[in-house]
């Protein structure tokens, strides 16, 4: 393995000036990584975005008077937007709160549960509803904790790619547990094996999906995401989703990054397996370093057409991605939250499908996310934003066409089923999101939300690395390498990819 040492430095640090840095992609964790970088003043830091503005899957539209955020609606982990706004004198605190519930939940059978934040109302509501003891699952919650605690400083805060990551002592602590991470069954079994009603199994098999996985062949270990939502909690961001985005450009900003919208990357300059700066379609900017936020898929394939890639992990299952409709809706309903799940009767069959690839369930788990239940200016008076959303095979060239329109209505017949309404009539206005559009806005290889799936062992360690092992001032960040997909490890990409950077810098000044 190539150390990724930056480019040498004849003179020492102080003489030897700040080093350009350009970031290609203003997602969340180009963003993040711009603002790390900057605000050790060591890097002078350059975004340069395809798209019109920041956020890239993370943004935000407003149609007759209903704002939608575009993407993410779970927030988890807020403490890591903090860090940020606390990297800036200028920023006031990234404002947010801590919900009571983390999602309502709802059967064909007419069965509705509500997964409160408190262990002893969600205790109570296991008995009420299911009419078990709630002890399994209240110690299943306390095994989700045990992987996180074990598992969290190895997988999601380190580059699993470098050897000094293995030799800490909570490493060796994991190591020693390792009979209890469930690494050789799914998370469908250790589920299954735990909880004591197959309704909460499926509610515990649904953690797979946050990271586009199928329960069904993941590893059990990723039993750790409930430790987020249940034991950690979830957060509303005062203003919706997209004031993620906001603050950490603010925050960018503020450090004196320079950022440019409009500006797609041609091409990744390179002489003598070193980095020497990008191209654009008008320019060329010279840096020492480059950190690439665009899916590694697309970074390689377009970004790096005469370097060798790395075709194993390229060739690797991509996640889900997703098919959602925005719609602005004239009426209230008393019985939803924010978040909101109308489970599949057959949720096994789902997951065969979204592995198969060509069709979509008749009957697929729908997600209402109403931001307007927590933000009411996200509608106007009496209505409300919902944003509908099923899981999707990635883009293979199906026929979306064809697809959406039947999924369109497997889903208001599944809505008027389960909430007992006529939903047609009262959807004033309606955008569509779908793996094509993903892709094409985000340039995310075949729309998927999460880059590669985790559906076996390996995946942890066969998503690509946060930097170049051929290639001196390289990097990656963003959902498509390590630690994954989603905003919170984003973030922690962001993070180790800013380590990682000043420990070469500091390697090449010393
Ligand atoms: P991306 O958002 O992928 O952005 C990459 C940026 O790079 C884009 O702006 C793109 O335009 C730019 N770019 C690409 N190529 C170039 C180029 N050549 N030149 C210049 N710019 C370029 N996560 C959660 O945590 N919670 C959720 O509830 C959740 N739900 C989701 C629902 C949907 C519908 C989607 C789409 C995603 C969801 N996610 C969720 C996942 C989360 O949105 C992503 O993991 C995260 O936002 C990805 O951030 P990123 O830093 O990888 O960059």
């Amino acid at each position: 393995m190539v150390q990724n040492l930056l480019p040498e430095c004849v003179d020492d640090v102080e003489t030897c000036g700040v080093k350009k840095v350009v970031v290609v992609g203003a997602g969340i964790g180009g963003l993040a990584t711009a603002a790390r970088l900057a605000a050790s003043k060591k890097f002078e830091v350059t975004v340069l975005e395809q798209a019109a503005g920041p956020g890239g899957k993370l943004t935000s539209f407003t149609e007759k008077g209903f704002r939608f955020d575009a993407g993410p609606s779970l927030f988890t982990l807020p403490h890591l937007i903090d860090e940020l706004t606390e990297l800036s004198e200028n920023q006031s605190a990234f404002g947010y709160t801590k919900l009571d519930r983390s999602c309502h939940y709802f059967w064909e059978d007419g069965t509705s549960f509500i997964a409160w934040a408190d262990r002893q109302k969600l205790a109570q509501e296991i008995q009420s509803v299911f009419g078990v003891d709630p002890m399994p699952t209240l110690k299943h919650l306390d095994h989700s904790r045990f992987l996180y605690d074990k598992t969290a400083s190895l997988f999601m805060e380190r580059s699993l790619h470098k050897l000094k990551s293995y030799f800490s002592r909570e490493v060796i602590k994991a190591l020693f547990s390792v009979g209890r991470l469930n690494l050789t069954t799914t998370m469908h079994k250790a589920n299954a094996n735990a909880l004591n009603h197959p309704k909460l199994v499926q509610l515990f098999n649904r953690y797979a999906t946050y990271n586009g996985s199928d329960p069904y062949r993941a590893p059990g270990v990723l039993n750790i995401i409930p430790h987020l939502e249940h034991n950690i909690g979830t957060f509303f961001p005062n203003g919706g989703m997209y004031s993620i985005t906001s603050s950490v450009e603010q925050v960018a900003k503020d450090l004196g990054v320079t950022i440019h919208y409009n500006a797609p990357v041609d091409e990744i300059l390179i002489a003598k397996n070193k980095v020497t700066g990008v191209a654009t379609r008008d320019a060329t900017h010279e840096a020492e370093v480059v950190v690439s936020n665009a899916d590694v898929f697309t970074t390689y394939r377009h970004l790096l057409p005469h370097q060798k890639a790395p075709e194993r992990i390229l060739q690797r299952e991509r996640s889900t991605s997703a098919l959602i409709f925005y719609w602005g809706i004239n009426a209230s309903f008393s019985e939803l939250h924010l978040h909101n799940i109308l489970f599949s009767d057959n949720y096994r069959e789902e997951f065969t499908l979204l592995q198969d690839g060509a069709s979509i369930s008749e009957d697929p788990t729908v997600y209402i996310n109403i931001s307007s239940k927590c933000e009411p200016t996200d509608a106007p008076p009496n209505a409300e934003n919902w944003f509908v959303m099923i899981n999707v095979p990635s883009n293979v060239n199906q026929n979306w066409d064809a697809l959406i329109p039947k999924a369109r209505a497997s889903i208001v017949q599944k809505i008027n089923r389960m909430l007992n309404t006529d939903i047609e009539p009262l959807i004033e206005c309606e955008s569509i999101l779908d793996p094509r559009t993903i892709e094409s806005r985000t340039s995310s290889h075949m729309g998927a939300l999460y880059g590669t799936a985790s559906n076996d062992r390996m995946a942890a360690f066969l998503r690509h690395p946060n930097f170049s092992q051929s290639i001196s001032g390289l990097y990656f960040c963003g959902g498509s390498v390590h630690p994954g997909g989603g905003i919170p490890l984003c973030l922690l990409s962001a993070r180790i990819v800013n380590e990682l950077i000043e420990n070469d810098y500091h390697a090449a000044h010393t």
